[in-house]
């Protein structure tokens, strides 16, 4: 499976999680300069999905209309389609403004909204049943890290989340490996550790539903990625791109990034 990885064209993606940040006017700002600024002009397809607050998705939707390259995302939904859970959006509405792409399991919404793989397990099936493409999020604290308990975490995240889904399914999703301990703290992960565990998630996914669905799935490398790493960690043979926070609100920067794959 090693060599075939090396080959193997998977699409190269650049996300951006804007998280609770901006207001609608730097919303728009910041979509104008990303979709008049990014042009892979490449072999290799690239694409860019922006994740943005929900006020905020219709007037960026709006402003990358005319960049079939950049997508829009939400950071969460709910995994019901309807009802009376205030304050809560449903998928379908997400696609109702224009979402492709939904945020499924960010460490923050483990942490600070008590988000299990059960309840993230129904959201990624919402999603896939509207159409919508879960970005689905695993990844270890720093405790879990320290304690050599790193890939019993994200083996149980993969089994009790992603992995429960059919071949058919799962192979509509984008994987995102974002370890905690280097989510917005300028800490990144090295290329060799971030292989590694992209290389063993690709394996987990090769023993449950086969060589193709493995080598087919993208997996996103997240965690204090900057125009100065992306570029060593997108030659990683198993990571196929990032998907990041604070660097992506900065245009000039996260064109700097999406630009890492043909650099
Ligand atoms: C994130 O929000 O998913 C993230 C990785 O943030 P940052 O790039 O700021 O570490």
């Amino acid at each position: 499976m090693i060599e075939r990885i090396k080959t193997f064209n998977r699409p190269k993606i650049a996300a951006g999680n804007w998280k609770m940040n901006l207001d609608l006017s730097g919303s728009v700002e910041l979509a104008e300069s990303l979709a008049t600024g990014f042009s892979p002009e490449t072999q290799k397809p690239v694409s860019m999905i922006l994740a943005v607050p929900y006020p905020f998705l219709s007037a960026t939707k709006s402003a990358i209309q005319n960049n079939p390259n950049v997508h829009l995302a939400a950071q969460n939904l709910h995994h019901e389609d309807k009802g009376a859970y205030t304050g809560e959006v449903s998928a379908s509405m997400l696609k109702s403004v224009g979402c492709t792409h939904v945020i499924i399991g960010h460490s923050e919404r483990r942490q600070y909204f008590m988000e299990s793989d059960d309840l993230l397990l129904k959201k990624c099936q919402k999603a896939l049943e509207h159409g919508l493409t879960p970005i689905y999020c695993i990844g270890e604290t720093l405790d879990e890290r320290e304690s050599g308990s790193t890939f019993d975490v994200l083996k149980t995240q993969m089994m009790e989340g992603p992995l429960q889904l059919n071949a058919q399914d799962f192979s509509k999703l984008i994987l995102a490996y974002e370890p905690v301990w280097a989510i917005g703290t300028g800490r990144t992960a090295s290329p060799e550790q971030a292989q590694e565990v992209h290389a063993f998630v690709r394996k987990l996914v090769f023993d449950a539903l086969g060589e193709h669905v493995a080598l087919s799935c993208p997996i996103l490398y997240g965690g204090s990625v900057n125009a100065q790493n992306a570029y060593l960690l997108f030659a990683c043979p198993d990571i196929d791109g990032g998907l990041v926070g604070g660097a992506s609100l900065k245009a000039g920067e996260f064109l700097e990034i999406a630009g890492s794959f043909w650099t």
